[in-house]
């Protein structure tokens, strides 16, 4: 038991956890990510409290992850779940909107031209 604080050390300890888009691969802090997760009945919805049982995805704030995490059928393979329902596909794209409309501090830019991160496929 040193007493010697050694501040550096104590700074690299303080890990945080960084999750995954599963549609952009880019990484972030858990509050940078939504937690999607699959309920029992099947469906796939989104997790506000990030802390719901049961095997859980990240997409990030990005309408665009969202429209291509859908389209690529990629929240299902991270969940192992059935294939969407067009009316479960709707509930998320609805939440995806209204999330891209909340962030009122980002630019209303409907275009996806101008991403914030580079995109390789
Ligand atoms: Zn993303």
């Amino acid at each position: 038991m040193g007493q010697a604080a050694n501040k550096s050390d104590g700074a690299r300890a303080k890990h945080v956890p960084q999750r995954t888009c599963i549609a952009c691969r880019r990484t972030d802090a858990k509050r940078g990510l939504i937690r999607l997760v699959r309920t029992p009945e099947g469906r796939i919805e989104v997790d506000a409290t990030g802390k719901r049982n049961g095997r859980g995805a990240y997409l990030c704030h990005n309408p665009t992850c969202w429209d291509a995490a859908i389209k690529r059928r990629a929240l299902e393979r991270a969940l192992r779940a059935d294939a969407l329902t067009p009316e479960n596909q709707h509930d998320l794209l609805a939440y995806s909107r209204e999330l891209s409309a909340a962030e009122a501090h980002a630019p209303a830019t409907r275009t996806a031209d101008v991403l914030p991160h580079d995109v390789r496929v």
